[in-house]
Parts: structure tokens; sequence; C-alpha cells
């Protein structure tokens, strides 16, 4: 359980869901953990649960749309912990909404946070990486990236946007023997999808009849996959996006499985 002792990871929109989920697993596999998010209560929680699992961590509030803030979290971590090994672009949002009503503000805002802070997150650490001879970074893409939600028009697209991102920065910096990899989850029940279920904008059973294995996913198969991705057992997957959802992404019809059971004679 030591496959990242003595190494250090920022992991944006960390205090809470999937991202803390990786926290946990990358702190129980001996890394230093700095949480960045936007959440200060929650952040604070998250380093305390860290530490008590007897981890290093610390947080640092941050706004990824503000790349300023981008820079300074990015020299907080480096004069606290002394070098950045992974980064985990995890920090996301969605806000339902029919693309005929969407405003621009609206947009911007969930382009900013999921393709333009993701992608200066991993500008300002990968030149660190870069001078300390390499790294990895894992963004955490969606489902949505391929199989769309109706009413999330800026989400598929902000998340279509990091699968590309994955490919053009996973290939411009393997030189740099920088790693980069996405994972496109299916659907976890975090604060996030209870939202959306709350609103009606999404509905468990539509989810659940459309989900090979009959089930919400967990957070924690979430955080595995991230561990494979970041460790030496993966090193020739380069820029690639991962599904990891349950077989969601085959794109089976609502209650398609139903045919299955009612003719299986074995
Ligand atoms: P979550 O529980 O809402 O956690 C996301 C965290 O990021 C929250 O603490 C959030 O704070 C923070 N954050 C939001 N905007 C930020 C910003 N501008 N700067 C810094 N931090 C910010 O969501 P989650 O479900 O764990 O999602 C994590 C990632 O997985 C997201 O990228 C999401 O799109 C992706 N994903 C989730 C699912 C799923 O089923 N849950 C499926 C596919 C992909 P606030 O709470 O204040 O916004």
């Amino acid at each position: 359980m030591n496959r990242l002792k003595d190494q250090v990871a920022i992991v944006t929109g960390g205090s809470q869901g999937i991202g803390f989920a990786i926290a946990k697993k990358f702190a129980a596999e001996g890394a230093s953990i700095l949480i960045a998010d936007i959440m200060e209560k929650g952040s604070l929680a998250a380093v305390k649960a860290l530490r008590e699992m007897g981890a290093n961590a610390d947080h640092f509030v941050i706004d990824i749309t503000n790349v300023e803030e981008i820079y300074e979290m990015t020299k907080y971590c480096t004069d606290k912990f002394g070098k950045i090994d992974v980064l985990v672009n995890n920090a996301g949002i969605q806000k339902p909404c029919p693309s005929m009503n969407l405003s621009e503000d609206d947009f911007d805002r969930i382009m900013d946070v999921n393709i333009k802070g993701a992608f200066f997150c991993a500008q300002a650490v990968g030149r660190v990486m870069r001078k300390n001879g390499g790294g990895r970074i894992v963004s955490i893409s969606s489902g949505n990236s391929r199989m769309m939600s109706v009413g999330r028009a800026p989400y598929c697209i902000s998340k279509a946007g990091i699968n590309a991102m994955t490919a053009i920065l996973g290939a411009e910096w393997a030189m740099y023997n920088i790693r980069i990899n996405a994972i496109a989850p299916g659907w976890i029940k975090t604060s996030m999808v209870e939202r959306g279920l709350s609103l009606n904008a999404i509905n468990e059973a539509q989810i659940l009849s459309i989900s090979p294995v009959e089930r919400w996913g967990k957070e924690e198969e979430i955080a595995d996959l991230a561990m494979y991705l970041v460790s030496d057992e993966s090193t020739y997957i380069v820029g690639q996006t991962i599904f990891c959802d349950g077989g969601w992404s085959t794109g089976i019809l609502p209650n398609a499985l139903d045919y299955i059971r009612e003719n299986d004679k074995m």
C-alpha cells in the first residue's frame, strides 16, 4: 500500500464526492495531499479526515476559474511539500437547463470551471512537473462526454472537451515525462447528482434502466482507477479517456435487459 510513498498530489474539488475518495485512496498509498477546493469548510473537514488516517495533508481555497489563484495554489503546494507529482483535475459543476433557455452566464461558468480551469491547472502544474522531471495528470471527464443527458448541454460539451484536452496534452507532454489520462465516470450519487435528482433533471429509475450492472457506481471505484492511472502499472497508457461506468456507455436501451431475463432458457 505504498505506491505513492513520498509523492505529492493535488486534488481539485477534493473536499467531497469523487475527489475526496481519490484523495483518501492516494493518502492510503502514502501520498501527501493538497485539497484545492472552492469550499473552505468542506476542505478543512477533508484535511482533518486525511490527517486522522495518518496522511500529510493541507488545503488551499481556490476558484479554479481564476488563473492567478491557480498559480498561487501551485506555489503554495511547492512551498509546502517541495514538489508536485500528481494532479487530479476533478473540480466540476453542472446546472440543468433546456438549451433553448440557457443564459450566457451559465454557459460561461460551466465552461470556465470544467474546461478552462482544468486546462490552466494542468498547465501551471505541468510546468512544475516538467522542471522536476515529470508527473501524472488525471482529469475527471464524464460518461456525458459520449452519452448525452438532455438539459445539460454545456456540461456534455465541456466533458467532451476534457477528452480532447487529455488526448492533445497527453500527446504534447509525454516528451516531458508527464503522463496524462482521464476517467469518464458513470453515475455516482454525490452531492452533484443528488442536486440533479432533487430537481427532477435526472431520474433514478431511468439511470438504473440503462446500467448493465443495474446499480449506481461507487466513488471508490473511480478512486481505484485513478490510482491505477497514476501508478507505474499504467506507464504505456497516454492520452486516453477510460470509461468507468458499469457498461452505461455500451448504449443499451432503457430496460433492455428485461428481454434477456425473460428469454434466458439456461
Ligand atoms: P461534487 O460532490 O459536487 O464535488 C465537486 C467539488 O468541486 C465540490 O466541492 C465543488 O464545490 C468543487 N468546485 C466546484 N467549482 C469549483 C471551482 N470553481 N474551483 C474549485 N472547486 C470547485 O461532485 P462529484 O460528483 O464528486 O464530481 C467530481 C467530478 O466528477 C466532476 O468533474 C464531475 O463532473 C465528475 N463526474 C461526476 C459524476 C457523478 O455521477 N457524480 C459522473 C461523471 C463525472 P461546490 O460544492 O461549492 O460546487
